[in-house]
């Protein structure tokens, strides 16, 4: 069978599914056929094309079927939420003590109990607090606290998103100016204080200041230089003012090797070759350096020659410039003049 009969038959059988319900037939305009006893055959039909692609369902167990962060349980007529953790859940939520502002820590707990709440039937209300509980106590929240924040008020307020007619809203948004400063224990809390009357300032304590990156390693190293492939790069003369401009898929550290092997056994189809070689000097291999980055082979070929063609002095032959569309080594010259005349 070929690819677009395939994709036919599918299209074909997302457009054509019908179902009956109460009496009445209705035609399905979203997502897949319903029913028993496919979804297993489906299921190893998409699992046996290649064993590093595998895909899981999930079945209705004891009328309840998890869906992202709810479990759908069938009763009778109806469908109930309730709250569900997948078994992998770590239950960790921001520590009490690690060293966050204070109002954040309060408004996680109210913001997970107003989640919960409106995501769960009532029926489960109750259990939900219990668990929530648990968890912040877990997360090192005192007890006391959590009493307050959680078990105070019995049904949950929606929290409404409007703004109120207070003083605060009296000044013009686009006049208020926010500053951000890294939050800092005490003297973070002094320092917003200050600007507590200045209606217009908002002081925002963040945790993403660029300080933090200083303190705070990256997870990943930075690739090293001499390890980066898909590269036009630089190699100065360390005897004279020329340059040489290549390109390479491979690491550059590789690519300097095969240049000092060139040299050596003077290759005449390098060019660095030859002008070490013809005018006795030495290349100063240190002072390497990467224009740019480019893993596509015709794009880099392209940067190549562009930064033959606009640099003065290099070592390179004319013929590597001679694949340059005209119109481009005519506007290098335009702008080199151009350049010229204006200094
Ligand atoms: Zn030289």
């Amino acid at each position: 069978m070929s690819q677009s009969d395939l994709l036919e038959l599918v299209r074909f059988i997302f457009d054509n599914t019908y179902f009956t319900y109460q009496g009445r037939y209705y035609r399905q305009t979203l997502g897949a056929p319903m029913g028993e006893g496919s979804l297993a055959t489906v299921l190893e039909h998409f699992n046996s094309y290649n064993t590093h692609l595998q895909f899981t369902a999930e079945e209705e167990v004891d009328n309840s079927i998890p869906f992202l962060d709810i479990r759908v349980i069938r009763m009778g007529e109806v469908l109930r939420t309730d709250w569900y953790n997948k078994p992998s859940s770590s239950g960790r939520y921001l520590h009490y003590r690690s060293c966050h502002p204070q109002n954040m820590k309060l408004n996680l707990v109210t913001q997970m109990k107003t989640r919960v709440l409106r995501l769960t039937h009532p029926t489960f209300h109750s259990q939900c607090i219990f668990k929530l509980k648990k968890l912040f106590v877990m997360n090192g929240y005192p007890i006391k606290l959590l009493n307050k924040l959680l078990c105070n008020t019995s049904s949950s307020p929606p929290v409404e998103v409007t703004m109120s007619l207070n003083t605060d809203a009296m000044i013009d948004r686009a006049d208020i100016v926010y500053a951000t400063i890294p939050y800092i224990p005490v003297l973070s809390n002094k320092i917003s204080l200050i600007f507590k009357d200045y209606k217009h300032i908002k002081i925002v304590k963040t945790m993403k200041h660029p300080l933090f990156k200083l303190v705070f390693s990256r997870l990943k190293d930075k690739e090293k230089e001499e390890y980066e492939s898909g590269v036009v790069y630089s190699i100065p003369c360390g005897s004279c003012e020329r340059t040489y401009i290549g390109q390479t898929s491979r690491w550059i550290k590789e690519r300097i090797t095969s240049h000092k092997s060139d040299a050596r056994r003077n290759l005449r189809t390098c060019a660095l070759a030859i002008h070490a070689n013809n005018n006795d000097h030495v290349i100063d291999y240190s002072n390497t350096k990467i224009l740019f980055k480019e893993p596509h082979y015709h794009k880099r070929l392209f940067l190549e020659m562009l930064s033959i063609a606009v640099t003065d002095n290099t070592m390179n032959t004319k013929q590597d410039t001679n694949n340059l569309n005209n119109i481009y080594s005519y506007l290098i010259e335009l702008s080199k003049n151009f350049a010229s005349t204006n200094s």
